[in-house]
Parts: structure tokens; sequence; C-alpha cells
């Protein structure tokens, strides 16, 4: 891990550069299971940024907190456990970002189902929000990267060249998704599936975030994938980019 970069949680750069920075990064924002993680992965390989999952490190604070044992209830404790968990992002590839609590690398543990039925709730919490929030933004000014999560568009880089709003209907978000877990072994149905994404929709439909094309950020290039390949869909986000907007 010696030559892993770790971008912008050592002090705050704010001059012209982290502008820079802010103003060439994309933002991807999407429903659960609306492919943002490969698009953002293939994306970051053809223009060579930092790929920067958000939803691992609302994963790793909520890893903290089911580890610290807190009850769901105590918010100032959770919101405490967040803000000393030292939730950190490094790169040793660019399109691979690992996930670290204090300085330990936790990224294999994130997709648990205690953290699947727990994250949006953690999430939900204004003041997680606000601690990882600042976390994100001097990532972005920092380095360029390709950002994906729920508020990117809205909160993180409002800057951003492009906004992206990735959707797929409910039907499509779950085959995918079953297709994924199915195929590394996990005991899931199509239906529990369904069921599993579409409870995370109506958790994460709180006001603050992304979830549906309505409440895309302002000038959102919006991106229904059903019936799209993912090479297509990367085309469509590429041609955004180069033109600065759709
Ligand atoms: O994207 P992913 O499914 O890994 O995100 C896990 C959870 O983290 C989401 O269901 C949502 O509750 C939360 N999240 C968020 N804001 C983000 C990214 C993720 O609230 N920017």
């Amino acid at each position: 891990m010696s030559d892993a970069v770790s971008l912008g949680l050592v002090g705050k750069k704010q001059d012209s550069s982290s502008k820079d920075s802010m103003l060439r990064s994309l933002a991807i924002d999407g429903p659960t299971a609306a492919g943002k993680s490969v698009i953002g992965k293939k994306l970051s390989q053809r223009l060579s940024l930092y790929f920067c999952d958000t939803g691992l490190m609302y994963r790793a604070a909520t890893l903290a907190v089911l580890r610290s044992e807190i009850i769901l209830e105590d918010e100032s404790g959770i919101v405490s456990c967040v803000n000393e968990a030292g939730i950190d992002l490094q790169w040793t590839n660019p399109e691979i970002p690992r996930v670290l609590l204090q300085g330990v690398d936790v990224s294999e543990h994130l997709r648990d189902p205690r953290i699947e039925h727990t994250v949006s709730r953690v999430a939900g919490i204004q003041a997680v929000r606000e601690v990882l929030v600042q976390r994100q933004k001097a990532i972005a000014r920092r380095s360029p990267v390709i950002m994906v999560g729920r508020d990117i568009g809205k909160v993180i880089l409002p800057e951003a060249r492009v906004k992206i709003f990735l959707d797929a209907s409910l039907a499509e978000r779950a085959r995918r998704r079953f297709l994924e877990q199915s195929s590394t072994g996990q005991d899931v149905t199509l239906k529990s599936v369904e069921d599993s994404i579409s409870r995370r929709d109506s958790a994460d439909n709180t006001g603050h975030r992304s979830i549906t094309a309505e409440q895309a950020a302002d000038g959102a290039v919006i991106i229904t994938t059903d019936g799209l390949s993912e090479d297509t869909v990367v085309e469509k986000c590429l041609a955004a980019y180069q033109t600065g907007n759709a």
C-alpha cells in the first residue's frame, strides 16, 4: 500500500487548481443498482480520472456503527462514531477505491447484508451526511474524479463539467443485481432482490438524495439504461463529457 494515493483528506485546498479539479469532474447520481459503479469504473478508465464511489463511504460509516454496537436510535452516538471512524479512501488503481477505517482496509466487508439493511438509515442522519460531504468535497478538490452517489450533482459537485442521472426500471435493476449476486453464489431469488432494492429506494427517498429522475440536479443528463448495453451508456456519458454537457 506504500504507493497508494489518498486524495483530499489532509488539509483543504481552495485555490484555482481545486476549482479546476471540480470543473473537470463528472458527477453521477441514480438509485440503487442503476449501474453507477460499473459505468463509473469504465469512465474512470476512459477518462483517466479517479473513480470515487461515495456509497462505499456511507457503507464504511455503517460498518463502524455496527461494530461499535451503538443502537440506531442513538443519533448523537452514531454521529460521534462516524466522526471518529477515520473513514478514508485510497487508490493503488484509479478505478478501484479502497475504503479504510483507521488505516485498515475494510473494502471486502461492505456488501454484508447487515450493512445493506442499515446503511440508508445511517446515511439519512443529516449530521452524518455533513461529515461525509466535507470529505467528498475535499477529495474532488484535490484531483478530478468520476464521483457516484445520490447527492453528487446537487450537493458535492454542482460545478462538475457534466452531471449524469442514471436511471433504470425496478425490474431491470433487480434483474441485473440478481444475475450479479447469483453468479457469485449468493442465495437470492429475483423477488428477494427486487424487494431489497425497492426497500432501499424508499429508505433513500428522504429529500436529501436524488433517487428519481425528477430529483436530478439542474442540467443533469438523464440516461434511462433499460435495453442499453454498458458500452452504449459509457459512450453517451463520454459524449456529454466531451461537449461539456448534452
Ligand atoms: O451506492 P450504494 O448502494 O453503495 O450506497 C449505499 C447507501 O449509501 C445508499 O442506499 C444511500 O443510503 C447511501 N448514500 C447516500 N448518499 C450518497 C451515496 C450513498 O445517502 N452520495
